[in-house]
Order: structure tokens, then sequence, then C-alpha cells
């Protein structure tokens, strides 16, 4: 059996089970994974849709987008807790909402090129403009 790994957002309310198993990690600069976590910028992990289930809180949920993609936060806190991607296959799960420590790191930063000016990136992970190039690697 593969590890489950859990998360939740800031108030509890909306609980999440994801395999350990996501397919790549960066941190998205755009501006918005800046604003919707008010954040310099968003740590985010990507796995299959069917790898991902709520466990608690569906109800709760708030979400931003339709069927093919989306934000979705809690109703009750508003924290960011995933996005659906790539029309609904993928799930980018905000990694600050992680209650377990994936085995994936964050590998690059995407979006470089919308950055905020305040914040200096002080690790040596490679940097992109935008979307990494490579077929199959971080997408956001
Ligand atoms: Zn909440
Ligand atoms: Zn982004």
């Amino acid at each position: 059996m593969p590890s489950k790994l859990t998360g939740k957002c800031f108030c509890g309310a909306v609980h999440y089970e994801v395999a350990d198993e996501f397919i790549y990690a960066g941190n998205c600069h755009c501006s918005n994974c800046r604003r919707t976590t008010g954040s310099a910028f968003k740590p985010f992990a990507g796995i299959e849709r069917g790898k991902f289930a709520l466990t608690a809180g569906q109800d709760k949920l708030l979400i931003f987008g339709d069927e093919s993609g989306h934000d979705a936060h809690c109703g009750r806190c508003g924290s960011l807790l995933y996005s659906l991607v790539r029309d609904g296959a993928y799930v980018h799960v905000a990694m600050g909402t992680l209650v377990d420590d994936p085995a994936i790191r964050p590998t690059a930063h995407i979006f470089v090129g919308s950055k905020a000016g305040w914040f200096t990136i002080a690790d040596d992970l490679p940097q992109y403009e935008e979307h990494v190039v490579a077929a199959g690697s971080v997408d956001e």
C-alpha cells in the first residue's frame, strides 16, 4: 500500500487525503497564485485527480471556477486547499495545507517573470519565466 498524506484547512472544516505519489512540485510566482495565497509564491504539488479525495467538509468548499478547472477553498476560513487543473485531470495541492510531509520537494520556480519585486529567491532551484518547457514536468 502506498502511503497516504492528510491535509486540512486553517479552521479544520475541510480535510483531504492524497497518495504520497506526487508527479511534480514547484513554486509558482504568478499573480494568481500570489493573490489566492496572499504570499510571495505558492508551493504546489501535482497528482492525478483520482489519487486525491476529500474526507471531511466537502459541503463547506468554496469553488472558484468550474468543472474543468477551479480553485477550492474552505468556505469558512478561506484557505486555498487545491486547484483542479488540466481539464479536471489533475489536482494541484497547495502544499502549505499538507499535515504530513510528502516525499516530493519543489524542484523549480515557475512564472518568475511575474514574481513580486519585494521577494528575492534565495535558493538554487532552476527558475523559469513561465512554465517549465520540458513536457511532463512542472506545469501550473
Ligand atoms: Zn477552513
Ligand atoms: Zn501560479
